[in-house]
């Protein structure tokens, strides 16, 4: 059976399923005897120290792969588990009502939720992420249900999932997870970027994996054609065993272009650089020979935790990424969540159309004791390497300028502290709002340079919600309307003498670097793992080539003729690269 979905991250896995659930558990309700209170008790005792283990392996996991400040966010879990209040209401709930220990426990802490939601005090309100995490954990250890969360797995398996968080993903480790597989999802959502940078291959937008796969079946993943084959047959896993092998060799001769620069054969010279989502991502980015981190996404920094990250914590982050990266730049764009990448601990209100709503910089000036926090650790860290910052979904000059304002007072603050930092850090803007690409001449001459969002920017021009896999034919980052705004941007910013980069998933595509390149786009930023393919096509053409290229794209009428008319160029120019 063949599934058929969009492809996500490169690179093909074989393996074994497992099903992902993530759904609400049942909670059975029965009558008890007099006689079998004990025994409830003995399993709520049981399931409590289960859940504790648990928790400590998790910690232990996290304490190691991302250091102890993530394996702290668990602390909160263990003292739920510790509250002796709460055993003796569940004591008192199984002699009065007589129902099991699974209905009385669900029905006490539902109520503490309840009344924590309510509560003025801030503090408790934050608490209840963790509480719920509490109450499920604890109910699958008595209901037997094994969890199997991401972050706890053994065998190396591949995952399939309605939907999984971006959080979730971040969870994910490629020596456990050879694949990923989602109904839902498109190809510039988070989680498929995230998956991208753990080199992770993965299909999304299936629309119904989770219906026709089952737990244990074995599968193959094409991350690069977007097909899932169920059950496949001897010959055609060797048929994959054989394409993986063609992958993996290409990988290894663009590689031997690391430390060669990414100049056009007529000697035009732009960066290429990568976005990270976690600082363990370094060595990835070294060993695929980026020269800079384009997009440090910070917002996976105030996910998976129970509070928000203090400015020690993101300082010792940011420092620690620039110190390794120098003497490249970092650019570190100050948070972006909303949209898809939620903090359950601040309580958001949900909303109709996150992606257009109080994210990134909406979020930052609406919350300025969140957004000053992290631009007192980012200019403390600009002490110790070359870091640069740059502002998510500006849309305007108003709120360039407000965020320009709130970034000199927190200056003005550190240097009256007497906090050393870079005087000097070049401060620029993420162009990934259709009316911030119109006014760019206006926004020019308060930054140093552009970073093109194009994930962002081709969601808001072509009115195509990023995440929805049922209008992912409608995404086209080669439509006429997406690469008049490109070239409007970069025009823009040359003309008011800035640099302009992109950092848009639309950088790491090999036939479209020719019309970037063409366009005149100054530095490439993407995962890691697609920098040689790039540089590798950079390094094939000429730039005078790459220009006729792009003005003839510039005539072509639709999004469909343009990519033909760029894949026939790049078979051309680079035939290996083609199947
Ligand atoms: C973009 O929108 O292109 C971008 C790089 O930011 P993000 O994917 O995090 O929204
Ligand atoms: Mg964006």
């Amino acid at each position: 059976m063949l599934i058929k979905g969009i492809p996500a991250s490169p690179g093909i896995a074989i393996g074994t399923v497992m099903l992902f659930d993530s759904e609400e558990i049942l909670v059975p309700r029965r009558p008890i005897t007099e006689e079998q209170i004990p025994h409830e008790i003995l399993r709520f005792e049981e399931a409590l120290i289960q859940t504790r283990h648990q928790i400590l392996a998790i910690q232990h996991r996290l304490a190691d792969e991302m250091g102890q400040e993530h394996a702290e966010i668990f602390n909160a879990h263990l003292l739920v588990l510790e509250d002796q209040s709460l055993r003796e209401e569940i004591l008192t709930g199984l002699k009065g009502q007589r129902l099991n220990v699974e209905a009385i426990f669900n029905d006490v802490v539902v109520r503490h939720l309840r009344a924590f939601a309510r509560t003025e005090d801030e503090y408790l309100r934050d608490r209840t992420a963790d509480i719920e995490d509490v109450r499920k954990r604890v109910l699958r250890n008595l209901l037997g249900r094994q969890p199997a969360p991401l972050s706890q797995m053994q065998e190396p398996v591949v995952v399939v999932a309605h939907d999984l968080a971006p959080s979730e993903t971040a969870l994910m480790h490629k020596q456990h997870v050879l694949a990923l597989v989602m109904d839902i999802g498109g190809r510039t959502g988070h989680t498929a970027i995230m998956a991208k940078s753990l080199e992770i291959p993965a299909v999304v937008g299936t629309q119904s994996a989770t219906k026709r796969i089952k737990k244990g079946d074995r599968v193959v993943v094409d991350g690069v054609r977007g097909e899932v084959v169920v059950d496949p047959d001897a010959a055609t896993i060797q048929r994959y065993e054989v394409e993986q092998r063609r992958l993996q060799e290409i990988n290894r001769k663009l590689l031997q272009l690391k430390s060669l620069p990414a100049q056009t054969l007529d000697g035009r010279r732009v960066i290429l650089s990568a976005n990270i989502e976690l600082p363990d991502e370094i060595p990835s980015v070294i060993a695929h020979g980026a020269e800079g981190i384009g997009l440090y996404r910070t917002e996976f920094f105030y996910l998976n935790r129970a509070d928000l990250p203090s400015e020690e914590v993101q300082f010792q982050a940011y420092k620690s990424v620039a110190e390794r990266m120098k003497p490249h730049s970092v650019i570190v764009r100050t948070v972006d969540l909303g949209g898809d990448k939620f903090l359950s601990h601040l309580n958001l209100p949900s909303e109709m159309n996150p992606f257009m709503g109080w994210r990134a910089i909406r979020f930052s000036l609406a919350r300025p004791d969140i957004f000053r926090i992290q631009l007192r650790a980012i200019l403390r860290a600009s002490a110790f390497g070359n870091l640069k910052l740059m502002f998510p979904m500006i849309s305007g000059v108003d709120e360039l300028r407000r965020a320009r304002e709130i970034l000199q007072e927190v200056k003005v603050e550190l240097l009256r502290e007497r906090h050393p930092f870079s005087t000097d850090m070049e401060v620029g803007a993420m162009i990934e709002v259709p009316s911030a690409a119109l006014t760019c001449d206006l926004l020019a001459d308060q930054v140093k340079f552009f970073s093109i969002g194009t994930n962002d920017l081709i969601q808001y021009a072509l009115a195509v919600d990023r995440v929805n896999e049922k209008i992912a034919y409608l995404y086209e980052p080669t439509h006429p309307a997406v690469i008049r705004l490109i070239k409007q941007i970069i025009d823009a910013g040359h003309a008011a003498g800035i640099w302009v980069g992109m950092c848009g998933e639309m950088a790491g595509e090999p036939a479209l670097a020719l019309l970037l390149l063409g366009l005149g786009l100054d530095e490439f930023s993407t995962s890691p793992g697609q920098l040689p393919i790039i540089k590798k096509v950079i390094r094939t053409v000429e730039h005078r080539a790459a220009q006729a290229i792009a003005q003839q794209a510039l005539t072509l009428h639709t999004g469909k003729e343009v990519e033909e008319f760029l894949a026939a160029h790049l078979r051309q120019l680079v035939p290996e690269l083609a199947e």
